[in-house]
């Protein structure tokens, strides 16, 4: 039971989650050029788009809810 590759997960927030949060706190979570108002409309623009997730980091591995899929590491030495 040691397989020799591991699958790494990027950590997510959910969009609603975010979307309830203080400027303040939304602020400290995630960072957007257009300050929170910037950041709310995105949230909302995903939400539209049946995202519900936000991934943390670069992810080039998203599920169509836009949390991360995951990734096999392999033998990364
Ligand atoms: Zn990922």
């Amino acid at each position: 039971m040691h397989p020799r590759t591991k699958t790494t997960w990027h950590i997510h927030m959910p969009v609603g989650y975010l979307l309830k949060l203080s400027d303040k706190r939304l602020m400290e979570t995630i960072t957007h050029p257009g300050g929170a108002d910037g950041a709310r409309a995105e949230l909302r623009d995903m939400l539209s788009k049946g995202i519900t997730n936000l991934v943390a980091g670069p992810c080039d591995n998203q599920n169509p809810d836009g949390s991360c899929a995951g990734h096999s590491d392999k033998e990364a030495s």
